[in-house]
């Protein structure tokens, strides 16, 4: 099915223009904030940001989380999920993928780790911010702060200091005291 991809979240999943979220099979991105998360996610919004893209499921179509679509992902015959192994961003899940294809993903992966690309070479670390709000309950928290955890992806953002973080509006939090 050849649909257009309206934004790209992360190295492994994307947003089509219906709105419908698509995960990538058989890889995984580097989580935010981990080396390499940034430069996964330019390379993929590189191939697929604002294209349309033919997605190829196996037999049976599953589901990630229960929303999102496992999905191959070409665009002009490139399979995006192999392509981002093949240049070090992602790692491969053998969850979900059909035999071919793990021994493909594997082969290069072991390429990409020889090759010292992406994550196997010198990703820099991504910058990571020293306090976290949360737009919902106005409150902000040290990164390591044991509630950070607990705030939904669309609630959670960052800053970098502390006056920021007040100029804000939001509040400190009583737990973790930042
Ligand atoms: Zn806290």
């Amino acid at each position: 099915m050849k649909v257009k991809v309206q934004i790209v979240k992360d190295g492994d999943s994307i947003v089509l223009e219906d709105g419908q979220e698509v995960r990538y099979i058989g890889v995984d991105a580097p989580e935010e904030w981990t080396p390499c998360y940034w430069e996964a996610k330019k390379q993929n919004q590189i191939f697929v940001e604002g294209k349309t893209v033919l997605l190829k499921f196996y037999n049976q179509r599953k589901r990630d989380r229960g929303t999102r679509l496992l999905a191959q992902v070409y665009v002009d015959d490139i399979l995006v999920n192999a392509e981002m192994i093949k240049r070090g961003f992602d790692t491969v899940r053998v969850e979900y993928l059909n035999e071919k294809d793990v021994n493909k993903f594997i082969a290069l992966q072991e390429e990409a780790k020889r090759s010292k690309l992406g994550l196997w070479g010198d990703c820099p670390p991504s910058p990571e911010p020293d306090y976290i709000v949360n737009l919902k309950s106005k409150k902000f928290h040290r990164r390591t702060c044991q509630w950070v955890k607990k705030i939904s992806g669309e609630n959670k953002d960052s800053v970098k200091t502390r006056e920021e973080a007040l100029k804000e509006g939001f509040d400190p939090c009583k737990l973790c005291q930042p």
